[in-house]
């Protein structure tokens, strides 16, 4: 058989990175662009996708800080060559964790060779939405062991959850969005961050709907903005990288910006959400669920409000907690009977409270119509009637009229409250949450081999 005018693939590899970093500083997202400056400038290598952000359930009770993980995908002339790289990652690492070392964090780093099998793939979807039992992490690593690489840069192997997770989770069929993240120069670390606020606000009127969750309105607040001690100055969310290279030269900044990368990511995707029922609603899952209001919502202490829907397989609690703020407000008005589809991660259940759907956004599909049935009102006072007795009519107990024909009569109550989706504040979004204005703008589709342009930035200057 010819093959001559076959081309030859070079092998891909796939390198995950998690919690490289602490809550006393450092970022994996910086580690990770730190080593891809360094990869780019001495080694020439050649990404296959931009570097990926995969964000993981949120609500797992060991999460890491950020809860995600980064991955290079890169094609390489040879294993030797990915030995090599892998190597250095973990040296580089090393370092990088031991100027910020915390007895929390877990460091981990994976590599894998070759395509990504379809089990990987899976467990990678159950790190997103679910939880992923350590037995089920050994026999994943058992199943693809030729072809991957792993390293722990401290006790427990949990850490490790995430570096493969990000590996499997390759958003080439499911819906992805893109960061721009700007990097600080180190003797700024720790201190407020200089960046012009009003600037914000003139890129979001620029640029959105096409970039996400910039500004806060209600509270006159930029989000792109970080808080802490990590090296991130700020971090422009949006549909595409054009656009976010568009949004940066409207930020103004009093500081320097050291680096910029564009990242794809899973974030704003509702990526860790799933329809499903509510006997299928296991605690720490990402849920969507469809039922009807089956106890009037009630506002607790703390702000939370409390209300319960049921379908034909059950019955389970939602709560929409204090920091959801005004979407608490249309939370309060429904009624037992509406049809309301509510999105949200399992609380497991407490000595309080069973299992609850921690609301982070609704539908509401219908409401239901609010009737109330009254004694008629006297015709000669005024005054609301008494019923005489089943068939008997009703009197009017001050002026003693009576009227043996009368009835009750009922009245439709109006609503305060449309159906449709509804939504938190901008400031109480969390990384995955998908906010309305995303509805419809949802990609399918990356190809499995991509040569990134533009999205590396050194000190201003593009170097690739
Ligand atoms: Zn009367």
């Amino acid at each position: 058989m010819p093959n001559g005018g076959q081309i030859k693939r070079l092998p891909i590899i796939h390198i995950g990175f998690d919690d490289i970093d602490s809550p006393r500083g450092g970022c994996t997202t910086h580690f990770v662009a730190e080593l891809l400056v360094k990869w780019i400038k001495n080694r020439g290598i050649n990404l296959i996708d931009y570097p990926n952000l995969v964000r993981l359930n949120p609500g797992v009770p060991w999460k890491t800080r950020g809860n995600g993980a980064l991955v290079l995908r890169l094609d390489v002339r040879d294993e030797d060559m990915a030995e090599d790289l892998f190597e250095e990652a973990i040296v580089e690492a090393e370092k990088y964790v031991s100027k910020y070392k915390h007895p929390e964090s877990q460091p981990s780093l994976a590599m894998f060779i070759g395509e990504i099998p379809g089990i990987l793939e899976f467990f990678a979807g159950k790190a997103v939405n679910d939880i992923v039992p350590i037995t089920f992490l050994e026999r994943i690593i058992d199943k693809i062991k030729p072809r991957v690489k792993t390293s722990i840069l401290s006790k427990g192997k949990r850490g490790l959850v995430g570096s493969l997770a990000g590996i499997g989770y390759r958003m080439l069929n499911t819906d992805y969005t893109f960061e721009l993240i700007a990097y600080r120069s180190p003797e700024y670390y720790g201190r407020e961050r200089l960046v012009d606020p009003e600037s914000v606000k003139i890129m979001d009127k620029e640029t959105k709907p096409h970039t996400i969750l910039n500004f806060d309105y209600e509270i006159d607040k930029p989000l792109i903005i970080p808080h802490g001690p990590d090296p991130v100055l700020y971090g422009i969310r949006g549909e595409d990288p054009d656009v976010l290279v568009r949004a940066k030269g409207f930020v103004k900044t009093e500081e320097p910006v050291t680096l910029e990368v564009i990242f794809r990511t899973n974030q704003h995707t509702d990526a860790h959400l799933r329809e499903t029922v509510v006997r299928k609603a296991f605690p720490y899952r990402g849920v969507i669920v469809r039922g009807i209001v089956s106890r009037k919502p009630s506002r607790i202490m703390g702000g939370h409000v409390i209300f319960s829907i049921r379908d034909d397989t059950g019955e389970i609690d939602v709560a929409a907690y204090e920091p959801t703020g005004s979407l608490r407000n249309i939370v309060e008005k429904l009624l037992p009977g509406d049809e309301v589809v509510v999105y949200g991660v399992v609380r497991p259940p407490g000595p309080r409270h069973g299992a609850t759907i921690n609301l982070e956004k609704i539908r509401v599909v219908a409401v239901k119509p609010q009737i109330v049935v009254e004694n008629p009102i006297c015709p000669r006072c005024g005054k609301r009637m008494k019923s005489m007795g089943r068939g008997k009519g009703f009197k009017c107990p001050r002026c003693g009229y009576r009227d043996p024909n009368a009835r009750k009569i009922t009245r439709y109550l109006p609503r305060d409250l449309e159906p449709g989706f509804y939504e938190p504040p901008p400031r109480s979004f969390k990384h995955l949450m998908k906010p309305i204005q995303r509805f419809g703008r949802e990609k399918k589709y990356f190809p499995a081999v991509y040569s990134p342009r533009r999205f590396i930035w050194v000190n201003g200057n593009l170097l690739r």
